[in-house]
């Protein structure tokens, strides 16, 4: 069955990028449900108010928590049924959907937890905005979800759609089928804890700039030998702290004397 990903926000439209390229043609070919679903549907007012000034006071306002519980138990209601045996294994927590809260202060968002969501059979994205979402909906939500708050870097942006965006891409892209080549996500920047080797392409020699000479050579074994000495130098050059992360074992003896 194909993983569903559903996303509440007061900008629906803002999520309208997620129809195109490769993740709109994997929503096309069922390998990807995603549903965009408007939080101001559960507002009550003339207005669609769906937030309120903070208590305690404070600069700002904070999104009220009825609209977010009407909004998640829908997500919940529509959840996809598990195949006949599919999770006969799991524990009744491990059955519950994920819930990711986008917050500058969650856990930073990495290649890792985007193939963790790949592995997710159903997501569903809170969109915060203003000064954040009442913190008892994520108290309430923890009854029914595995909540995680999960930030895009130690940044603060205006609302969760740009982090849900960036999530949803980098997670769905390493779901099975759809990219085409599945090759190509062997090698790319963090698959392995280094970052890529540089990339060329045609012409040879481009305004005086040649590519490396072995790339021409044919020569397999030495290409990839290259390859591998450049990602360990653009790795050390750019990103020591990630030299510093990898596992014991995974340099050799030719790779520590680059
Ligand atoms: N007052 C909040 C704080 O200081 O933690 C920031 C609120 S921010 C203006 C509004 C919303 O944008 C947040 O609720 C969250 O959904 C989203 N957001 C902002 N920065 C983010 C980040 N770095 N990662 C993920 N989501 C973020």
């Amino acid at each position: 069955m194909s993983p569903r990903y559903d996303v509440v926000s007061i900008f629906p439209e803002y999520l309208a990028p997620l129809e195109l390229s490769l993740i709109g043609k994997a929503r096309q070919a069922g390998l990807l449900e995603l549903s965009i679903q408007d939080l101001r549907e559960f507002a009550t007012d003339r207005h669609r108010t769906v937030d309120d000034t903070p208590y305690g006071g404070g600069a700002g306002m904070v999104m009220k928590p009825e609209p977010w519980a009407q909004a998640l138990e829908r997500t919940l209601r529509e959840a996809p049924a598990p195949e006949p045996g599919e999770d006969a294994f799991l524990d009744a927590e491990s059955r519950r959907p994920l819930l990711v809260v986008p917050s500058p202060a969650g856990q930073v968002f990495t290649q890792r937890t985007a193939e963790a969501f790949a592995r997710e059979r159903h997501i569903v994205f809170a969109c915060g905005r203003y000064e954040g979402i009442d913190e008892r909906v994520l108290d309430w939500a923890a009854e029914r979800f595995r909540v995680v708050p999960v930030s895009l870097g130690d940044y603060v942006l205006n609302g969760g759609e740009v982090a849900v965006m960036a999530m949803v891409e980098a997670a769905a892209r390493l779901i099975p089928g759809v990219i085409g080549n599945p090759e190509s996500l062997v090698e790319e920047s963090h698959a392995a804890g280094l970052l890529e080797y540089p990339v060329y392409t045609k012409p040879s020699v481009w305004r005086e700039h040649p590519v490396p000479e072995v790339l021409l050579s044919g020569n397999h074994a030495r290409i990839a030998r290259e390859r591998r000495d450049w990602q360990l130098e653009r790795t050390c050059r750019r990103r020591p702290d990630l030299i510093d992360a990898l596992p014991p074992g995974a340099l050799d003896r030719r790779d520590r004397e680059v």
